[in-house]
């Protein structure tokens, strides 16, 4: 039976990528693993998860299932740790895991901790390191009691490999009739975008509160992010003031992200925001304050004013 199930997100049926982070951790934990995916038509993802070394992909699937209401997933996860006698819950850290996995805890009885950046073995005991005060420090934690949920930093993982032998898939069976009820799904309100996800973009342009207006914003940070392929975040600042909507984010209260490239421009490095964006492999800086705190993690910092520079930038990526 396996001791740990690793939780998969989807969205309608999509695989996120950075979930699967979380299977990493799981290796490290050394006990069998499970994947569980939640969802509605799901024969083509489940396929794809066979390869990640786990002792079975459980499936979820059903029309009840297919918008991801909290209370019904966490109700489905618990019966399956109750079903595997799992002793261990792991998702990756995000909005989804956010909104379940506290309640999972709650229903079997587990304490839990998030955003686990590293394994330790101390005096034979497992602990977990996870980030305290915006991740200006560091808190190793270990708990008690056989149960346990933990979120991980995808960014603190790598992706697994998926070259094991293929496990099985197998139909998690529930009765329907004993979900709970009690939310009903109304509607989805997104934006159509061909840039990539925030979370799995290599190229993201930060904009803060210089921007000024939603145009500029648009215009330049947008500009600048299709220039290079890349996507859009935002400081809590713009989205504060209206510039961004709140899904762009980045920081202790929004996304962390880890991209190849980081470009911030107009924003002055709140350890709020460097939160989000401190495993960035190249930061660049756009800043007409000489002292701006986001020039001390940056790799490459500019002194200038963003709204002379940035369409300068554009025209000369366009220009090639
Ligand atoms: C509990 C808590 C949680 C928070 N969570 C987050 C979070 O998740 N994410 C987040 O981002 N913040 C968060 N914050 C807010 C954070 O403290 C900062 O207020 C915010 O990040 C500042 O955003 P900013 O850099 O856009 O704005 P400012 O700090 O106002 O900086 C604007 C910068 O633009 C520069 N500038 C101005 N004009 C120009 C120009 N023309 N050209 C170039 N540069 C220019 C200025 O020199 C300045 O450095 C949180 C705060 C708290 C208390």
């Amino acid at each position: 039976m396996a001791k740990t199930v690793v939780l998969i997100e989807l969205d309608r049926g999509q695989l996120k990528r950075p979930s699967l982070n979380a299977i990493t951790l799981a290796r490290q934990l050394g006990s069998d693993y499970a994947l569980l995916i939640l969802g509605h038509s799901l024969n083509e993802v489940a396929s794809s998860l066979v390869s990640y070394g786990a002792s079975t992909v459980l499936v979820a699937d059903n029309p009840a299932l297919a918008e991801p209401l909290a209370d019904r997933y966490a109700w489905v996860i618990a019966e399956a740790m109750r079903k595997l006698s799992a002793t261990t819950l792991l998702a990756s850290s995000s909005t989804f895991s956010k909104d379940i996995l506290p309640r999972v805890a709650a229903l079997v009885d587990a304490p839990m901790v998030t955003d686990v950046l590293a394994l330790e073995q101390e005096n034979g005991e497992t602990a977990f390191r996870r980030p305290v005060n915006a991740g200006s420090m560091l808190a190793t934690v270990r708990l008690s009691g056989e149960r346990r949920v933990l979120t991980v930093r995808a960014t603190a993982f790598p992706t697994p490999a998926a070259d094991a032998a293929p496990c099985p898939i197998e139909p998690f069976e529930f009765d329907p009739a004993s979900l709970p009820n009690d939310t009903e799904f109304i509607s989805r309100e997104e934006r159509a975008s061909d840039r990539p996800d925030l979370g799995e973009a290599r190229v993201v342009i930060g904009g803060g509160r210089a921007l000024r207006d939603k145009e500029s914003f648009d215009r330049l940070v947008g500009g600048l992010a299709d220039s290079l392929g890349g996507a859009i975040g935002a400081t809590r600042a713009a989205v504060d003031t209206g510039l961004a909507p709140n899904d762009y984010q980045i920081g202790q209260t929004g996304k962390v992200i880890a991209p190849d490239l980081y470009i911030a421009l107009g924003i002055s490095g709140a350890i709020q925001h460097l939160a989000g964006i401190k495993d960035s492999r190249i930061i660049v800086a756009i800043n007409k304050d000489p002292d701006a705190p986001i020039f001390q993690v940056a790799t490459y910092g500019l002194v200038a004013d963003l709204h002379q520079v940035v369409p300068q930038l554009i025209g000369a990526i366009k220009a090639g």
